[in-house]
């Protein structure tokens, strides 16, 4: 049977952390769709648009691999997908609380849905989008941990904003 993952998030945006779960997830499923979450509470940097575009590019080259964009409860949208695992990463202890809690929840709303949860490499731990906006927001160097063109469109992001 061909079995589907989904991978959520707000991937605001992606970092190498992320892409380390999205090759891991690609070894393990037939096809990992990537879902951008359009309405979460966090006002994002990027839109739900750029976020997607930067995904692609940086997937374009491990198959298997599809971006798309989804609203509403995960556990619906896997059951539209014909999703039977949803992806998470865990960096730390800190996230497992959080991870759990959610994991036990979505078992809950949707029985037929496992939450699988991958580690990244040890370097990739300490990663978020939010470490890395704020690096760049103040001018520091981000190549190890964003695809170059993450990190580009990055300077450009905080460029526009610095001229308002
Ligand atoms: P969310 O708002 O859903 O937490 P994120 O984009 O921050 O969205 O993260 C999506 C998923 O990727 C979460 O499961 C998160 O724990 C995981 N993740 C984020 N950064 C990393 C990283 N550096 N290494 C491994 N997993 C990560």
């Amino acid at each position: 049977m061909h079995q589907i993952a989904i991978y959520p998030g707000t991937f605001d945006p992606i970092t190498n952390g992320h892409l380390d779960i999205i090759k891991r997830a690609a070894r393990i499923f037939d096809s990992v769709i990537v879902a951008v979450a359009i309405n979460t509470s966090k006002t994002p940097l990027f839109s739900t648009k750029e976020r997607e575009e930067l995904i692609r590019e940086a997937v374009k080259n491990i198959s298997g691999v599809e971006v798309e964009s989804f609203s509403g409860l995960i556990v619906n949208y896997c059951h539209q997908r014909g999703a039977s695992a949803l992806i998470r990463g865990l960096r730390a202890v800190s996230d497992f609380e959080y991870e759990f809690q959610m994991a036990l929840l979505n078992r809950k709303i949707g029985k037929d849905v496992e939450s699988v949860f991958l580690m990244p490499k040890e370097k990739y731990t300490y990663l978020s989008s939010s470490m890395i906006k704020e690096i760049a927001e103040f001018g520091g160097d981000v190549t190890s941990f964003v695809p170059d063109h993450v990190r580009i469109e990055l300077i450009k992001k905080f460029d526009i904003k610095e001229k308002e």
